[in-house]
C-alpha cells in the first residue's frame, strides 16, 4: 500500500492523529480530495486541553518581515470567509488588529510596516493621539505608534472546530477516539500495534515532543500561557468588537481580543509557564491574575476593576524559529508530522491544512522552513511571530 509517489495513488487510506485545528483542517483538505481520512484522537476535538480550544483566536497578517506568512494569513481570511458560508456557522468577525509599537521595542513593527507596504496589505499608521482618538480604551502614553490592520479580527475558534468535525464528516470523514502512542522507533502505535495506513499524518499539538522524543522534541519548548476575560463596564458597549479591535502589544509581551458575545476582554500576558499537559488543573495561577490586573490598569484603565469572568490555562509548542513543522518523519516516508504551532497557526487553519495535504500527497517538496532538523534560535525582531 505504502508508495513514495502518494500523489499517483487514487483514493488513499489516511490516519489524522489529532483533531485541533491542524489536524482537523488537513483531514478536510485531504477528504476534499476523495481520500478516505479517519481522524483519530484522545479527547472529543475541542476539548478544553487542546491550544485549537479557546472561544476566539486573532487573525492578522502582521508577520515581520515575514512575507510568507503575511501571504498565508491574507489567504486565510478568504478562506475561513468561505467556511462561514461552507458550515453556515458565524466564525469570523472583522473587528481589526492594532499593533501598538512601544518606544524602544519597535523593530518588529518597523518590519512589519515595510511588508505591509510591499505587499499591498490594508493598513494604517497611527500617531499615540490617533490611538486615543479613534480607540479611547487605550492608553497610548508609551507608545511610539501604531499600526491597524482593518482586515483583521477574530476566529470563533471552538466554534470553528465544531463546525469543521460536522463538514469532515459531510466529507465523508470519520471520527476515532484513541490514544496514538510510538514504538522505539517512533513508528505511530494504536491499541498495541503499528497504526497501518498509506499515509499517517500526525497534529498531535504540543503532545508531538513527547511522542518524538528523537525528531521533534529537540526542537520543541512548551510554554504555559494564562489568559484571563474581564467583564466590561456595566452599561458601556467601549469594549465590544464593535468598537474596539484585537491587539498586540509586544513591548508589554501581551495581547488581547474585545469583548463578543459577552465574553468580556479576553487580556494575555504572555509570561513563559511550566505545564504539565495531562495532568494539570487548567486553573490560572494568581501571580498571573495579579501580572494581567497590572497590564490592564495600565493599558486598559477604563477595564480597572472589572471582575475576571472566565479564564483559559493552555499552551503552544515553540520551535526555535517560530516555523511550524510540516515534514516526513525521516524513517517513516509515510508519517507527516504537522503542527509546531509557535502560538500562530490557529489563524492560517485552512491554508495550513490545504499546504500539509500537498506535502502529503507529495503535489510538492517541504520548503526548508517547515523541515525536521536543526533550526536556528531567532531573535523577536527576525522572528515571524515577533517571539
Ligand atoms: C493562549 C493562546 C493564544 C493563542 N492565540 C492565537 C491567536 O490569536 N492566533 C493564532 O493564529 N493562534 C493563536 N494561538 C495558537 C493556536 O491556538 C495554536 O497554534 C493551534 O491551536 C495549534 O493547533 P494544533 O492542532 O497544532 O494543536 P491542538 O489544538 O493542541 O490539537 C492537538 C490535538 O491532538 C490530540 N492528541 C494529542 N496527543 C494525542 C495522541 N497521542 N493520540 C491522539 N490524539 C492526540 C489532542 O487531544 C488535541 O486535540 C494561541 C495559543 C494559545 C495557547
Amino acid at each position: 500500500m505504502q508508495d513514495k509517489k502518494r500523489g499517483a495513488m487514487r483514493n488513499p487510506e489516511i490516519k489524522v492523529v489529532g483533531g485541533g485545528i491542524a489536524g482537523l483542517m488537513t483531514a478536510i483538505s485531504l477528504a476534499r480530495r476523495g481520500a478516505k481520512v479517519e481522524l483519530i484522537d484522545r479527547w472529543e476535538p475541542g476539548h478544553a486541553r487542546a491550544s485549537s480550544s479557546d472561544y476566539n483566536r486573532v487573525i492578522r497578517a502582521i508577520h515581520g518581515r515575514d512575507h510568507f506568512y503575511t501571504k498565508w494569513a491574507r489567504d486565510a481570511r478568504l478562506r475561513w470567509l468561505e467556511l462561514e458560508e461552507e458550515t453556515g456557522a458565524k466564525l469570523y468577525y472583522e473587528c481589526g488588529a492594532l499593533i501598538l509599537a512601544t518606544e524602544g521595542h519597535c523593530d518588529w513593527e518597523d518590519n512589519t510596516c515595510e511588508t505591509f507596504t510591499e505587499l499591498g496589505v490594508p493598513h494604517q499608521l497611527y500617531q499615540p493621539q490617533d490611538i486615543t482618538t479613534f480607540f479611547p480604551q487605550f492608553d497610548a502614553s508609551d507608545i511610539s505608534y501604531g499600526i491597524y490592520e482593518p482586515e483583521a479580527g477574530m476566529i470563533m475558534a471552538h466554534r470553528a472546530l465544531i463546525a469543521g468535525v460536522a463538514l469532515f464528516k459531510r466529507l465523508g470523514g470519520t471520527l476515532r477516539r484513541g490514544r496514538v502512542t510510538t514504538d522505539a522507533d517512533e513508528h505511530p502505535m494504536l491499541d498495541g500495534k503499528r497504526l497501518e495506513a498509506d499515509l499517517i499524518v500526525i497534529a498531535t499539538g504540543p503532545w508531538m515532543a513527547d511522542m518524538f522524543p528523537r525528531t521533534v522534541k529537540p526542537l520543541s519548548t512548551i510554554v504555559g500561557v494564562n489568559v484571563l476575560y474581564h467583564s466590561t463596564p456595566d452599561g458601556s458597549d467601549l469594549f465590544d468588537q464593535e468598537r474596539m479591535p484585537c491587539w498586540i502589544d509586544h513591548g508589554q509581551g501581551s495581547f488581547g481580543l474585545p469583548s463578543v458575545e459577552g465574553s468580556g476582554v479576553k487580556a494575555a500576558v504572555v509570561i513563559p509557564d511550566k505545564i504539565d499537559l495531562d495532568n494539570d488543573e487548567r486553573l490560572i495561577k494568581q501571580k498571573m491574575l495579579s501580572r494581567t490586573r497590572q497590564y490592564i490598569d495600565k493599558r486598559l484603565p477604563g477595564l480597572t476593576g472589572e471582575r475576571v469572568v472566565d479564564s483559559k490555562f493552555n499552551q503552544i509548542i515553540l520551535t526555535p524559529d517560530t516555523h511550524f513543522i510540516i515534514d516526513f518523519h525521516p524513517q517513516h516516508d509515510n508519517v507527516l508530522l504537522a503542527g509546531g504551532c509557535s502560538g500562530h497557526l490557529f489563524k492560517h487553519g485552512p491554508v495550513f491544512g490545504e499546504f500539509a495535504a500537498g506535502v502529503a500527497m507529495r503535489d510538492f517538496g517541504t520548503p526548508g522552513r517547515f523541515k525536521l532538523g536543526a533550526r536556528r534560535k531567532l531573535s523577536p525582531a527576525e522572528s515571524p511571530s515577533g517571539r
